[in-house]
C-alpha cells in the first residue's frame, strides 16, 4: 500500500501499489488534456473513440468544470489509474467544489468511497446510509458541499444545482451561443 492525499477534500488514505492517481491540476482545455493523456498511454483519442468510452467531446469542450479519466491497466492484474484535471474557476466556492467533485470520483474508483463516507458522516449513521445510496455524481456533489461547509466558504448559489442540471444548462447555453453565431453570420 502507498499513501494518497486529496488536496481539496483534505482526505488522506492509502491505495494498493498498483493503483495510480494523478492530479494534473488546472488546465485550459479539458478536451485537449483528455486527448493528450490518452495519446500518452497509447490509446486512440478521436471523437468516435471518446464517445465509445462514454466521454462527450462537445460537453468536455464547454470549458467550465473538471474531468476524471479512469483506466484499467494492462496486463489485467487489477491495476488502475485515475487522472483528474479542472478548469480554473474565479469563484472560490465553485473552484473548490469542482476540484472536490473530481477528487471524489477518483476516491470512489480507487476503492476509497466507504472511507470517505466515514470521514464525511462521522458518527451519523443515517447520513452514512443516505450517502451510500447516492449515484456517484450525486455523491461527488455532496462531498463538494461538505468541503465548502467544513471550510466555512460562502457558497455560490450555482453550487446547489445538481450535476445533471448543471450539465444541461451548460449544453443549452452552448447551443444558444452557436445559434447566435450562426444568425450573426447570416445577417452579415
Ligand atoms: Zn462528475
Amino acid at each position: 500500500m502507498k499513501p494518497i492525499y486529496f488536496k481539496a477534500l483534505g482526505f488522506a488514505s492509502a491505495i494498493p501499489d498498483n493503483y495510480f492517481f494523478h492530479d494534473c491540476g488546472y488546465v485550459k482545455s479539458l478536451i485537449d488534456q483528455t486527448r493528450k493523456l490518452l495519446s500518452e498511454i497509447g490509446q486512440p483519442s478521436d471523437n468516435d473513440f471518446l464517445m465509445r468510452c462514454n466521454i462527450s467531446p462537445s460537453r468536455l469542450s464547454l470549458g467550465n468544470g473538471g474531468f476524471h479519466l479512469h483506466t484499467l491497466n494492462f496486463p489485467t492484474t487489477g491495476s488502475r489509474t485515475s487522472w483528474i484535471y479542472y478548469n480554473p474557476l474565479a469563484n472560490l466556492s465553485l473552484d473548490i467544489h469542482n476540484r472536490a467533485h473530481e477528487e471524489t470520483h477518483a476516491a470512489c474508483r480507487l476503492g476509497l468511497k466507504e472511507q470517505l463516507i466515514e470521514k464525511i458522516a462521522q458518527e451519523d449513521i443515517a447520513r452514512k446510509q443516505v450517502l451510500r445510496g447516492l449515484a456517484e455524481e450525486d455523491f461527488c456533489d455532496q462531498a463538494g458541499l461538505w468541503v465548502i461547509k467544513t471550510k466555512q466558504i460562502e457558497p455560490n448559489p450555482g453550487i446547489f444545482i445538481s450535476y445533471n442540471d448543471r450539465i444541461q444548462l451548460a449544453v443549452d447555453r452552448q447551443v444558444r451561443y452557436q445559434e447566435a453565431q450562426k444568425n450573426r453570420g447570416a445577417i452579415s
